[in-house]
């Protein structure tokens, strides 16, 4: 059903938190019975079953997707002095926690998938890097097979960033079983999200999982006994709770998104539009389905006008926000990121959206928008 006020949100969670609802408030309600709110029963069982579904050795819950990346490098022991490749259009969380870590980020071109550029990934090396972020950006995968053999060859670590896939296959693998450490954020909005901040490592390294367990945790092996120094990063009782009931519809969650995507797919090519790449192989999740416009500021707003909230992931690359600008890179220098961050326009999609609504958006953008391409050499 259409919603009653026909507005169409970007996300709308109401029709997945009504197929949990009953179940949630159980679960909520025993949480809060127990008082366990922190390391909880629910939170091992959740680290457990999210592994098993990743098909990683460990699962390590932690406070956000921001602290799983920073907690992923720090157990990497990446610190100052060290530099890490992270491709320049992503989310602000891949540079920032490689940053907050004292390492410096080192940004690359993405490629025609939106994710980085493994033919550019080689000539960012250099004798301080220690590692590769891998971002499966909108749900889509990164060509994990040849940033695989790049890090092989020059010894470096290969981090996913896989907040934006979750559940998703490159070659019948989930992604996060790629690398040597994957970061979940459980965002509200992601494919698998919490009723607040909560985030996740996999891996199958039990050094790794040693660390990151500590380190979220204040360092203590025991009470009262700290042997390194740690952050405060639990993934909370309750936020467990909500991952274990969640986790079992994200397969047909996903499938839903993806049977959406196929229909803007048909809708949009019949005007010309380009539907959002899909690697060769990949099992693509549509955590955001991306169209290019030209014009794009007045296309939201024509979008806008008939109740509709689409927007921009990412509207500027992480080289050109004011934050990096000490690093002193100019416009010019990742030209694919920079050109698609100009046209790029997330339109709604979410588990439930009814096929009512993917007409009324496909055909707003069929009537005002014009598709934009980019030709890269
Ligand atoms: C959402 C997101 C994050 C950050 O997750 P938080 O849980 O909000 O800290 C990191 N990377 C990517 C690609 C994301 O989409």
């Amino acid at each position: 059903m259409d919603s009653p006020d026909r507005t169409i949100p970007l996300i709308d969670l109401q029709p997945q938190h009504q197929e949990i609802a009953a179940e949630a408030q159980r679960a909520i309600a025993s949480v809060v019975e127990s008082a366990a709110f922190i390391n909880g029963p629910d939170v091992a069982a959740f680290e457990g079953e999210f592994a098993e579904y990743v098909s990683t050795q460990f699962c390590i819950g932690v406070g956000s997707g921001t602290a799983a990346l920073k907690l992923s490098m720090q157990a990497l022991d990446i610190g100052p002095g060290d530099e890490v490749i992270v491709p320049a259009n992503t989310f602000i969380a891949c540079a920032f926690a490689v940053s907050q870590l004292g390492a410096r980020p080192i940004f690359v071109d993405m490629d025609e998938h939106y994710t980085i550029d493994a033919d550019r990934v080689e000539e960012a090396i250099s004798p301080r890097t220690k590692a590769v972020m891998a971002v499966h950006l909108y749900g889509n995968g990164a060509d994990m097979a040849r940033i695989g053999k790049i890090a092989l060859k020059h010894r470096l670590k290969v981090i996913e960033d896989v907040s934006q896939a979750h559940g998703a296959r490159l070659n019948g693998k989930r992604l996060g079983s790629f690398g040597d450490v994957a970061a979940f954020s459980f965002y509200p909005g992601k494919n698998l999200g919490a009723f607040g901040d909560a985030g996740a490592v996999c891996t199958n390294d039990a050094g790794i999982d040693r660390k990151i367990r500590l380190l979220r945790d204040l360092g203590q092996v025991r009470r009262h006994e700290h042997v390194v120094v740690g952050d405060n990063s639990r993934l909370d009782s309750l936020q467990a709770a909500i991952l274990r009931i969640k986790l079992r519809h994200l397969d047909s969650w996903n499938a839903e998104r993806r049977s959406a995507a196929q229909r803007y797919d048909a809708l949009l090519c019949e005007s010309g539009f380009k539907p959002p790449p899909r690697r060769n192989g990949c099992e693509h999740v549509y955590q955001y389905y991306v169209v290019n416009v030209c014009d794009r500021k007045r296309v939201l707003g024509q979008l806008s006008d008939r109740g509709i909230k689409a927007a921009i992931h990412h509207p500027v690359p992480i080289h050109l926000q004011p934050a990096y600008r000490h690093l002193g890179i100019a416009r010019g220098r990742f030209p694919r990121s920079e050109e698609t961050c100009e046209t790029v326009l997330s339109l709604p999609i979410f588990p439930g959206i009814t096929n009512a609504q993917v007409d009324r958006v496909a055909s707003v953008l069929r009537d005002h928008a014009k598709p934009a391409y980019h030709v890269w050499a």
